[in-house]
């Protein structure tokens, strides 16, 4: 069932679990993880980043999703990841998201504020729910972003969901998008200063390399929505490898079925990590 992103992450705020935000770039994505959420009974988040337009169209993408999601047994969220300006945004809501990310975290302080305030009216005016981002989620292939501090300040935060009205805020506490050469460490104690101050779900973007104990510490500190995006792709590429590989006459429905499985079974593995299942 198509079910409010605001009351999917608010069931996984009050008791203290994750919901994983999977980034669906073809059916065979979508059928996998609804498969998944559905034996586990767990609601899940599907969405599509505006850098992955090129290759997984929106206006493709989200009917797919929403069909999905009325089908399916569990609560399921459709959202936009990352929409880079406010003209996508919109153009995802107009398409049925019922949750849009405007993500501003490149932007000054009150420019980020004043972008995101004007989706979040957007958003609201036709029901739908928002997230944002504060602080600077780095690429795992940069290592000055490894270094660096960039990570979200716990009063910055407050007054930023203060003044947005934000239903859900993307942190960065050493959180990496991409495929991770290390293991990243992330920052709990500014987690937990963060949700100390804000009373609002936190999400973590880049989770596709962090730690098991790093990942169960975020869903018990004010994270209720965890990103999963490149995970899903490395999964898919290696069963398709192996498929080609072992297989004697390799067959086009064959691989797309090696796909479904292996989406499956990662999204499955994702959702016991965040405590998810069980949940729906
Ligand atoms: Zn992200």
């Amino acid at each position: 069932m198509l079910v409010p992103f605001r009351e999917i992450l608010a069931d996984a705020h009050q008791r203290g679990y994750a919901v994983g935000a999977f980034n669906c770039l073809s059916t065979e994505h979508i059928m996998g993880a609804i498969q998944a959420a559905e034996q586990l009974r767990s609601p899940i988040i599907l969405q599509v980043a505006e850098i992955q337009f090129p290759y997984a169209p929106l206006e493709l993408m989200v009917p797919a999703f929403i069909e999905a999601a009325q089908r399916a047994t569990v609560p399921v969220a459709v959202h936009l990841d990352h929409g880079l300006s406010f003209e996508t945004c919109i153009k995802a809501l107009r398409l049925g998201c019922n949750s849009v990310m405007f993500d501003g975290a490149s932007l000054p302080f009150e420019e980020n504020v004043n972008q995101t305030s004007l989706v979040v009216r957007a958003a609201k005016a036709v029901g739908a729910d928002i997230e944002a981002e504060l602080g600077h989620v780095g690429d795992a292939q940069c290592s000055a972003d490894i270094e660096n501090d960039i990570f979200t300040v716990a009063d910055e935060a407050k007054t930023f969901i203060e003044r947005t009205g934000v239903d859900a805020l993307a942190i960065a506490i050493g959180n990496l998008h991409g495929k991770y050469i290390a293991t990243p460490q992330l920052n709990i104690t500014r987690l937990k200063e963060i949700n100390s101050l804000c009373n609002t779900p936190l999400v973590l973007h880049g989770g596709s390399g962090t730690s098991e104990e790093d990942f169960k510490a975020c869903a018990h500190n004010g994270v209720a929505k965890i990103n999963v995006a490149t995970a899903l792709q490395i999964a898919a590429t290696k069963a398709v490898e192996n498929y080609l590989a072992t297989s004697a006459t390799p067959n086009y429905i064959d691989m797309k079925n090696v796909i479904v499985e292996a989406t499956k079974e990662s999204v499955s593995w994702h959702i016991r990590l965040f405590e998810s299942d069980g949940k729906a």
